[in-house]
């Protein structure tokens, strides 16, 4: 037995080596993505209840010479932990400000629809972040109000004056604020009242079991109603199926970002696949 107990914990502590040594590889494989810009930016259509485009949601893209495609999910969480999030965050803004500039000069992004851009609460808690934002739209030439960031409820809740602060700014700049994952987080109703929001992203796990989920589907109404009074527009997210996308109209939900639309796809299939003149 004492002989056996022994091995167990050889084997435990090995498997731990192998986890932090993932790790570790990880860690340095992000460093050297970020500094030789192995990302892409996928884009997402976003459309209304009359089949029209409305804007899109870049989504990053990581191709690892020896992994293939990692997942935003799994290394966004480790960009964030070691930092690195700030300068990719930077590198997804500039991206997508230079494509969507050069989508307006071809004449193939109207102006009226919105680039959504993902915002990592370290980066947005970051000093410089408001003068970068500014720097990169004046760089570009993007009207702001082609610009839609997309942050989470509970960044907010950190330090709810000075966010607040720099969300009025970003305002005034002309940029539009999209609040992500809705439902997902802590957020209050008071407290949403007081945030100068132009739209609720319903998180995809509300849609999901829309159907078949009566508390989900009690949940999504009440966003809807709340979303009405308070006068933000409300998205749902991950929308698979024309039936999904059926209710949400009925119940009120004219915005939509799904498969049953368009899956994340490279700038040159965005353009082929969605714009159509
Ligand atoms: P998110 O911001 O909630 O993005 C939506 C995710 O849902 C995307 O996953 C998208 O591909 C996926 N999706 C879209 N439609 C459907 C659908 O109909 N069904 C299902 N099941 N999924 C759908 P993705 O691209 O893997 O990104 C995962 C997460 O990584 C994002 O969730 C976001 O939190 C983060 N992320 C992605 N790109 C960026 C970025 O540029 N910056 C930052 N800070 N985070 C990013
Ligand atoms: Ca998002
Ligand atoms: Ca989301
Ligand atoms: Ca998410």
């Amino acid at each position: 037995a004492k002989e056996s107990g022994r091995n167990t914990f050889a084997l435990y502590k090995t498997e731990m080596q192998a986890v932090s040594d993932a790790r570790l590889e990880m860690e340095k494989a992000l460093h050297h993505a970020t500094e030789s810009k192995f990302f892409k930016l996928y884009y997402q259509p976003q459309t209304n209840d009359k089949n029209q485009l409305i804007g899109a949601e870049a989504l990053i893209r990581w191709k690892d010479e020896q992994k293939g495609f990692i997942s935003p999910a799994v290394f966004i969480p480790v960009a964030e932990e070691i930092g690195l999030i700030v300068e990719i965050g930077q590198w997804v803004l500039n991206e997508s400000l230079s494509q969507v500039a050069i989508w307006l000069k071809e004449g193939k992004w109207d102006p009226s629809w919105r680039m959504s851009i993902n915002v990592s609460p370290i980066q947005f808690q970051q000093a410089g972040f408001l003068p970068m934002l500014k720097e990169q739209l004046e760089k570009h030439e993007v009207p702001a109000s082609c610009v839609d960031l997309e942050i989470t409820e509970n960044m907010l809740l950190n330090d709810l004056t000075s966010s607040l602060e720099k969300m009025h700014a970003i305002k005034r700049l002309g940029v539009h604020l999209s609040i992500d994952d809705f439902g997902t987080g802590y957020s209050s109703l008071k407290y949403l009242k007081s945030l100068p929001i132009d739209r609720l992203k319903i998180d995809q796990s509300f849609v999901r079991d829309l159907l078949t989920d009566k508390s989900d589907e009690a949940i999504v109404h009440a966003v809807i109603a709340m979303a009405q009074a308070l006068n933000i527009n409300v998205l749902a997210e991950g929308v698979e199926t024309f039936v999904h996308y059926d209710r949400l109209r009925e119940i009120g939900c004219f915005f939509y970002q799904g498969y049953y639309f368009g899956h994340p796809v490279p700038p040159e299939d965005f353009i082929a696949e969605f714009v159509h003149d």
